[in-house]
């Protein structure tokens, strides 16, 4: 799954200090929950989760799947599995060796130096090339240590804890899923993704489980495949038409003489 932009490729942003509580607005806290609660039976919750990998894979996995299609960071992921018995050889192996094993992808010259030193700094920081101690931490504090590592943003960090074998409660924000909720009025329309993490997440339960959190991801996600395309999205078969201010101002428009 594509889930990242290339902003997390761009290195650690400033860190959301305002509390949940602050970002939330109540309106737009319903309406994230009335959005929810109508493409869930649409896409099928509760959504099986997409991958079994343990953190420090789903980690390389992202890294590889930033304006990528699924299909090519899937291979690519694959042809570094087969290449290396473990993440510490891919630590150690010449750059260009691991660009040409990822030659799938999009920016393979830029990724395989950013996979090389986020695997080393993983490395240098916990003593070991492992993520599975981040099970024991509060998910803002595990986003937070993966967060300080360049090149690792807020949809990365997200992504790790939610899509990984640690299944902790953290919302990432696609540039689908961002499309939607922009779309829907849930973020302003000057609103990034990264910045669009804490908001998006302030909007919905605190209490909210590892599933329901990945099920609205999701199916915004999905909806933004299906439905809400980036050009023509098909308002007039959306559900959502009714509380959506994109959707209603294309119909007006279309209405007009
Ligand atoms: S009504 Fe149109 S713009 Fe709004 S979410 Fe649906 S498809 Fe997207």
């Amino acid at each position: 799954m594509a889930i990242a932009s290339g902003h997390d490729l761009a290195g650690p942003r400033p860190r959301q200090t305002r509390r949940s509580a602050d970002l939330a607005d109540a309106s737009l806290s319903d309406k994230a929950l009335e959005i929810h609660r109508r493409l869930c039976p649409v896409y099928g919750c509760p959504i099986p989760y997409f991958h079994s990998l343990d953190p420090l894979s789903e980690l390389v996995s992202s890294l590889l799947s930033h304006r990528t299609r699924n299909a090519d960071s899937g291979r690519a992921f694959k042809a570094l599995r087969a290449r290396y018995p473990d993440w510490a050889e891919v630590a150690g192996a010449p750059v260009e060796e691991i660009e040409a094993t990822i030659s799938g992808v999009t920016w393979p010259e830029l990724k395989a130096p950013r996979i090389r030193a986020i695997l080393a700094a993983v490395a240098e920081r916990h003593g070991s090339l492992s993520l599975d101690f981040l099970r024991g931490m509060e998910v803002e504090a595990a986003r937070a240590w993966l967060e300080a590592i360049p090149g690792v943003g807020p949809k990365t960090s997200a992504a790790v804890l939610s899509f990984s074998l640690l299944r902790m409660p953290a919302l990432p924000v696609d540039s689908h899923h961002h499309r939607v909720a922009q779309r829907t009025g849930l973020i302003g329309a000057t609103v990034d993704v990264g910045p669009s993490h804490p908001i998006l997440r302030a909007q919905l339960p605190s209490d909210w489980s590892a599933q329901d959190l990945y099920d609205n991801h999701e199916i915004l996600m999905l909806h933004g495949q299906a439905v809400c395309h980036h050009r023509n999205p098909a308002c007039g078969r959306c559900v959502l038409l009714d509380i959506c201010p994109t959707g209603q101002s294309q119909r007006s428009s279309v209405r007009e003489p």
